[in-house]
């Protein structure tokens, strides 16, 4: 007995999508529910990878017996014969693997035609027009995708025949144009593949099922996966789902469509979807012929239409999620072909999810693990001001929601190109395939002047969340020209242009965009989030301004606020310059004396808008050579300022033979000059600056003379920030305000640096305490960033009350990778070659950074049970690293202000996916 390869739709596990595909699984569970589905079969995907691992890719053995097997039963349900000239059955063989991977794979329709079942066919139906219309379509798609004969060939003679017969849609075609159009694409492929097509059915079923595997390993989805990071452990082959083939193109009571079970761009509970008549699935997904919206349905063909509204809430009663299906009407009996759950964009993921939880559907916890938290991204995507005055140029259908800006591009191999070096693009398309998708990765939006809302283009950019507008019929495509036309006006490759996906809007140039608000529902999105999570979610921010945005995004508290950037105002660098440069200890306080009013507003400010959340304040980090000029720069200028000098004693000697010239002349070369000591003074300023970058200049910055290390050689830097976080604070508490310092010490690898900075910081304490008559609470800690500080977190914890992660150092010492080079350096190749599986700088490498904070954790927990340990580095606000630092039990992370809402949305994923 060979192995089971093949399942019937009534008893294949609906649940196991790793083995059947995720369409192969719904098949079989709607059809274990009752739900009116063709009968039919899944080969599994385990089929796939043995027929892929074969060199000589022969399908595994007993595959085809139990295919026939199977074939024969689909018969027998039927009460048709593959291969027969009575009553024929046809089929349709459609991939489908574990995550859905829309139009990646191959799918063949109307499968068992040759000229003798087409008779049958015809017979059967009295439908000549639509037996021809049936083999015409098989010989196109079969060609394509089994025997690999280019789709021009085939549109270069559907196009012949078209314009001889005067006609515009192929619905307008008579038999006999048909009849013409197979015949010439039957010489299409006999004269492509030198061999006359496959007749036999069974021998044209094992080609195809091949073809399906075959295109698992096909360019396009090889692109996806890698795109979307689908690993074999998540999806591995394809399964192929043979199917009896139902017909939308039987006349005007037969029709084809999709439709998802809410709108998958708002959320609202309404069916979306459009529908043609008298047509073939792929006409309504291909954009070939413009179809109508679902609605319309309720009119035309209303008994089909009601049973269509009752589908959609089985559908999600059963799946309990948004459903994205299709389906087709033969001769007024509504058949479902296939449902996965809907790709919605994160507009209609979080209303969904809240008017899901409301209708008692789902439950809270559902609710938030369907959201992804990434998708939350695209909310805070920018859109169009609503008070820009620009006129649209077209309109075509709000296809994916979101404004986009970017130069139009014609091809997408060109937009990759253009969209690699950082250009922003809009590919602007007739229609789009799936070959076209390397091209939506490029660019910011897609603009198609053919196709609907179910649409290629459509589908796909709003799975990406990208802004798409389609079907803008009043623009013209030349691709070959690189132009678009509409009315009189043109838009070249190149020129800018702004596509509005909400609203289906394109304008010419560029409209002014605003930021995003928050909806309500993602306001009880994140609060149901925050219920749950463990973690706190603090915001990195350096300013004010920072704060009040940090709060929007519910921030619950200042994880890292970056001291140094406080310094880099107009009026603030001189200060500071001043400080660098000072020769003596004397002249250094009395710069800093300057800077001291400055930072101490400065963290007033924080305090007071982030009031009563806690503000970490990390002490000056990066070596103060960053806030001078560079060494070449102050040379060159050094140089000029010399050759202005010279210029200028050259015109004292010009104009001591001024009695020469005219008095203009004579003004006009004064004119700009001036007091050549004066320039002498400027120079000897620069020199200055420039010794002092020499004297500081290092080979290794980053390992060098920065963080706790200079404040411990200057003691004078550190002693003033921790005296303006102080002083803040006490001028806070005067006023009221409730607040919650905390000052953390930047690059610390031993005990003892801390010790002598927590000295400073006690003293000061003592004296500020004093000047304002009050007592101050505060918390004292380090960054862990450090390797060897991490060794020894149980001595740090001695005197730190808490440590935050700086993995951004801390990655780059475990790795000893320079995090300003390696991303463009070495690690995309270390990357795409799998020696690095993810950008260590990006994803939180747990197998090593990762360890090395578990065992800090524990060490530092082990002198202080209640040690309050964060992340601060660009993880903090990552998905996939949140959900670790959940695992070693962190007690908050800290991320830009933009990714709060993302981070808030993981924190609760971490806890919920623990229970899982
Ligand atoms: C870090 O190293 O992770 C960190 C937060 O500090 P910075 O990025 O400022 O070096
Ligand atoms: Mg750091």
């Amino acid at each position: 007995m060979s192995r089971k390869w093949v399942y019937d739709f009534t008893e294949g596990d609906g649940k196991n999508k790793k083995l059947l595909g995720g369409k192969g699984a719904n098949l079989c569970e709607m059809t274990q529910i009752d739900l009116n589905v063709p009968p039919g079969f899944v080969i599994t995907t385990e089929a796939c990878l043995a027929y892929l691992d074969d060199p000589e890719r022969r399908l595994p053995e007993g595959v085809m017996e139990q295919v026939h097997a199977n074939l024969a039963a689909v018969e027998k349900k039927t009460g048709r014969t593959f291969g027969g000239r009575e009553k024929p059955l046809l089929v349709s063989v459609r991939s489908g693997s574990a995550i859905s991977m829309p139009g990646m794979m191959d799918t063949i329709l109307n499968l068992g035609l040759n000229s003798q079942t087409l008779l049958g066919l015809i017979n059967g139906t009295g439908n000549d027009r639509f037996g021809y219309d049936a083999y015409r379509r098989f010989i196109q798609l079969f060609g394509k995708v089994a025997l690999g004969v280019p789709e021009e060939k085939f549109d270069t003679e559907f196009e012949a025949v078209k314009q001889k017969a005067g006609v515009k849609h192929d619905v307008d075609l008579s038999t006999s144009d048909l009849t013409d159009i197979c015949d010439r694409f039957l010489k299409v492929v006999q004269l492509f593949t030198h061999k006359p097509f496959p007749t036999d059915p069974y021998e044209q079923l094992e080609i195809a099922i091949k073809a399906v595997f075959n295109s698992w390993m096909g360019k396009r989805a090889i692109d996806y996966r890698r795109e979307f990071k689908i690993t074999p452990e998540q999806a591995n082959g394809t399964a192929v789902n043979v199917v009896a083939m139902v017909f939308g193109n039987m006349g005007n009571d037969s029709a084809t469509g999709v439709g998802f079970t809410r709108d998958p761009g708002t959320g609202e509970n309404v069916m979306f979807g459009e529908y043609l008549v008298n047509a073939q699935g792929e006409d309504v997904v291909a954009g070939i012929r413009t179809p109508k919206p679902v609605a319309a349905m309720a009119q035309e063909l209303p008994k089909q239409f009601n049973e269509l509204m009752e589908l959609r809430r089985k559908l999600e009663a059963h799946y309990k999620e948004v459903q994205d299906f299709e389906y087709t009407i033969e001769k007024g009996t509504l058949y479902c072909l296939q449902t996965r759950n809907g790709k919605m964009n994160a507009t209609a993921l979080v209303r969904t999810s809240v008017e899901m939880v409301k209708t008692g559907l789902i439950d809270k916890r559902q609710a938030l693990l369907r959201i992804n938290p990434e998708m939350l991204n695209q909310l805070l995507f920018p859109r169009l001001d609503p008070k820009n005055s620009s006129k649209p140029v077209a309109k075509g259908l709000p296809a994916s929601p979101g404004a986009a800006i970017g130069i139009a591009v014609f091809d997408a191999d060109r937009a990759e190109k253009l969209g690699r070096t950082g250009e922003r693009v809009i590919l602007v398309r007739e229609e789009t395939k799936p070959e076209d998708i390397h091209g939506f990765f490029a660019s910011q939006g897609i603009l198609t002047s053919r196709g609907g809302k179910t649409s290629h283009a459509a589908v796909v950019a709003r799975g990406m969340g990208k802004p798409c507008v389609s079907g803008a019929e009043g623009i013209t495509v030349d691709i070959h020209l690189k132009v678009a036309r509409v009315g009189d006006t043109e838009f070249y490759e190149g020129d800018l242009i702004t596509i509005d996906g909400t609203t289906g809007l394109v304008y010419l140039g560029e409209v002014p965009m605003i930021e995003a608000e928050f909806s309500p529902e993602l306001e009880t999105i994140l609060s149901w989030a925050d219920e749950v999570a463990q973690l706190q979610v603090m915001a990195n921010a350096d300013t004010p301004e920072d704060s009040v945005r940090a709060l929007k995004y519910g921030a619950m508290g200042i994880g890292l606020c970056r001291t140094e950037r406080m310094f880099n105002g107009v009026e603030r660098l001189p200060i500071m310059v001043e400080m660098i440069i000072a020769e003596t200890k004397e002249d250094r306080i009395a710069a800093l004396g300057k800077l001291l009013p400055i930072q101490r507003e400065d963290f007033k400010q924080i305090f007071e808008v982030m009031a009563p959340r806690p503000v970490t304040i990390r002490l000056l980090d990066p070596p103060i050579h960053e806030f001078l000029p560079t060494e070449k720069q102050l040379v060159d200028e050094i140089k000029e300022l010399k050759n202005l000098r010279e210029t200028i004693r050259g015109m004292r000697v010009l104009t001591d033979a001024a009695h020469f010239m005219n008095l203009s002349e004579i003004k006009s070369k004064i004119q700009g000059f001036t007091d050549p000591e004066l320039v002498d003074t400027v120079i000897a300023k620069k020199e200055t600056m420039l010794k002092k970058v020499r004297a500081l200049h290092e080979v290794n910055p980053m390992l060098g003379h920065r963080g706790v290390r200079l404040g411990l050689t200057f003691p004078e830097i550190y002693e003033m920030q921790i005296r303006a976080v102080l002083e803040a604070t006490a001028e806070c508490l005067k006023a009221g305000i409730e607040v919650h310092p905390e000052i953390m010490v930047p690059q610390v690898c031993t005990a003892q640096e801390l010790k002598r900075v927590k000295e400073w910081v006690l003293e000061i304490q003592k004296s500020v305490e004093k000047a304002y008559g009050l007592a101050l609470k505060f918390k004292f800690g380090s960054m862990l960033e450090v390797v060897r500080a991490c060794m020894r977190a149980d001595n740090l914890a001695e005197e730190a009350e808490f440590f935050s992660f700086g993995t951004n150092d801390l990655t780059q010492a475990t790795f000893s990778f320079s995090r300003e080079d390696a991303e463009n350096k070495f690690l995309p190749m270390y990357n795409l070659s799998n020696i690095l599986q993810d950008n260590p700088f990006e994803v939180l490498d747990v197998k090593g950074v990762g360890r090395l904070m578990e065992q800090a954790v524990k060490w530092g927990r082990q002198v202080r049970a209640d040690m309050k340990v964060g992340i601060c580095g660009e993880h903090g606000g990552h998905p996939a690293s949140i959900i670790f630092c959940h695992k070693i039990g962190l007690s908050y992370v800290s991320c830009s202000g933009p990714r709060v809402p993302i981070a808030r949305l993981a924190a609760a994923h971490a806890v919920l996916l623990e229970k899982i």
